[in-house]
């Protein structure tokens, strides 16, 4: 077993062997500015186009539908930005779901401080939007429809297809963050009638800093990042071609072990839910138990907290969070396990494990075999837990 059990695949993952192996001569014997006309550089320029190429096959996409981002956050900020400003003409009313990542929930904040209006779109206990109450927040002034394809902490899929088909019925824009969804789940961008698409390769195996946005061929734009030529005029910078070539290694290599991969977690993650669920009383699974990400777990145990899990998992290195990265070090409950309807002291005690390719199963029944002790003594020392007790003990007596 590795010295250190990593279930933290949804905060990022490790690069494997293979993508590091292709980035690493285009640190050293091929450094050239992709635009520059001799013959290192020129390599780069092919190497970029070659990992365009990668990335649109993913998804279905043709390749020049494929623009380079730094990540997926600045895919979701362009994407949103971008398509806010292009359309001022038809309206300024934005459609988007209150479990959003911050990438995208702090964009249209920052657009409703601009004379915008958003609508936070409520889900069901599940964390999954309703097709219906989309259609009725379509408005005449909508201009974007903006749903995760995954939630990142409680892995809950969206209905995306049937979201797209009423987007392009209501001639709306449908944008869709599927970072969490990438290299894990297939997708289809023509199938499922999505017009943008935010995706990051340190999500699927690849380097941090590098992510794309798919663009439907025909969709007007702004650029979020002015300056030089690149990326046919819509995103200035230098390339980042390590990471173009990292990312288009990892997202072929992913790609074609998809189904397989996606088997196989999904049976690992079924056993940790099951064994959590039977072995540790007052555990309640968060997210739906169908359509969910085949890495994701999601658990809240009452009378405890998870900050204090996480700090007794890690002396038993394991690596997991509480919450999205993002949130913690902050004292206030996730909003995505707020938005399912958990109280406050429900949500403080929840454990996201997320697991993928580097897991194996003796890995997770290790943290089988740990967790319920680890509760147990949390439990032990919890005046919230002692007072549970004690009321019990008077109703039955
Ligand atoms: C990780 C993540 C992001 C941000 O991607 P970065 O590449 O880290 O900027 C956006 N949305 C979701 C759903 C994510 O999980």
């Amino acid at each position: 077993m590795n010295d250190v059990v990593y279930f933290d695949n949804a905060a990022t993952t490790r690069v494997r062997n293979e993508v590091v192996e292709a980035m690493t001569k285009y640190f050293s014997e091929s450094y050239g500015n992709p635009s520059s006309v001799y013959k290192i550089a020129q390599t780069n320029k092919n190497a970029v186009e070659k990992g365009r190429e990668q990335v649109a096959k993913a998804i279905n996409a043709e390749k020049n539908e494929i623009y380079f981002t730094a990540g997926g956050s600045e895919a979701d900020n362009w994407a949103i930005k971008g398509i806010a400003e292009s359309y001022l003409d038809k309206g300024k009313h934005i459609i988007t779901l209150s479990i959003e990542h911050h990438a995208v929930l702090h964009t249209c904040e920052y657009l409703e401080s601009k004379g915008f209006e958003v609508t936070y779109l409520p889900v069901d206990k599940f964390g999954i939007v309703e097709l219906e109450k989309i259609k009725n927040a379509i408005r005449k002034d909508t201009i974007l429809i903006s749903v995760m394809f995954a939630n990142n902490e409680i892995g809950s899929i969206q209905p995306i297809k049937e979201i797209g088909a009423l987007a392009k019925e209501k001639g709306i824009i449908f944008h869709t963050d599927a970072v969490q969804a990438v290299g894990h789940i297939p997708i289809d961008v023509k199938e499922m009638n999505i017009d943008l698409l935010s995706m990051s390769a340190h999500k699927f195996y690849g380097p941090k800093g590098i992510g794309a946005l798919y663009i439907k061929k025909g969709i007007k734009i702004k650029p979020l990042i002015h300056g030089g030529a690149q990326e046919r005029n819509r995103r200035a910078g230098t390339e980042n071609v390590p990471g173009i070539v990292g990312m288009g290694v990892a997202i072929e290599l992913i790609t074609n072990e998809l189904d397989k991969e996606a088997k196989r977690l999904s049976f690992l993650r079924d056993k940790l839910i099951d064994s959590i669920l039977s072995d540790i009383p007052h555990s309640r699974l968060n997210g739906d138990r169908k359509n969910r990400l085949p890495g994701n777990v999601n658990i809240s145990f009452e009378f405890i907290e998870g900050e204090s899990i996480l700090l007794m998992l890690d002396m038993k290195g394991i690596c997991a969070s509480s919450g999205s990265a993002c949130t913690s070090g902050s004292l206030d409950p996730s909003h995505v396990l707020l938005a399912i309807g958990l109280p406050h002291e429900k949500a403080h005690g929840s454990l996201r494990l997320t697991l993928g390719m580097f897991n194996t199963e003796e890995e997770v029944d290790y943290i089988i075999k740990e967790l319920p002790s680890i509760v147990k003594r949390l439990r032990d020392m919890s005046p919230l837990y002692e007072d549970f007790v004690k009321n019990k003990q008077i109703v039955t007596e």
